[in-house]
């Protein structure tokens, strides 16, 4: 089960918020750099990446070797992951996107979301995180950008796959968490966190 997203998404308190694991002990928040592995039941491990993508302060050659690697991972391990979630920062999408593109540059959300799903042969599941952090009419139009671009336009296609929450307040986390166990229990895993 491997967790991805952009330095700063909130990855690491999705993790600590569906699993109940701390995933950033010894670490400063967003500074993941390091592919780390925690066993948890039935020979399932959790796999958190580093932050993809541009990385503040970090120098261009550390950030192509971290992204080579995260690439290589999912193309040597694709058999043997059983499930992919991407933590988006739904608050700041858009603004993000834009900045990139005007650098000619694609989104990192969105590449990632392509590429595992390229890799993997399925979408991954999307924590759209940060719900709480913008208004509602900001955070459904990012999301639904968002949506459109991982999809080509078809939202349809995606829709069971993206979930709208909130590590901080909590909200939506029920949801993930009941998608999060449906496809370990169809895979043959128990679920490592309660589901209820
Ligand atoms: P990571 O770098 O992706 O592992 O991100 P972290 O989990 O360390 O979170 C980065 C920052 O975003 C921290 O200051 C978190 O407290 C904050 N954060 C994470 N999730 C949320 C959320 O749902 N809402 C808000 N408002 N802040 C959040």
């Amino acid at each position: 089960m491997v967790f991805t997203g952009r330095p700063n998404a909130g990855k690491s308190s999705i993790i600590r918020a569906v699993v109940g694991l701390d995933v950033t002990t010894g670490k400063r928040p967003g500074t993941t750099r390091r592919t780390s592995k925690y066993p948890l039941n039935d020979g399932l491990v959790l796999v958190d990446m580093p932050g993809f993508g541009r990385m503040i302060g970090a120098p261009k050659r550390l950030e192509n070797r971290i992204n080579v690697r995260i690439i290589r991972f999912f193309e040597f391990n694709a058999q043997n992951i059983v499930l992919a979630v991407h933590v988006l920062d739904t608050s700041t999408f858009l603004e993000v996107t834009w900045r990139l593109e005007k650098k000619g540059v694609l989104s990192v959300d969105v590449e990632m979301a392509q590429f595992l799903a390229k890799t993997l042969g399925e979408f991954p599941l999307v924590a759209a995180n940060k719900i709480d952090k913008a208004d509602k009419k900001k955070i459904d139009a990012n999301l639904k950008e968002f949506m459109h671009r991982i999809s080509n336009g078809n939202l349809s296609a995606v829709a069971d796959y993206v979930f709208p929450v909130s590590a901080k307040t909590r909200d939506g986390l029920g949801a993930l968490k009941s998608a999060i166990h449906e496809r370990l229990v169809a895979k043959g895993y128990r679920t490592p966190f309660k589901t209820h």
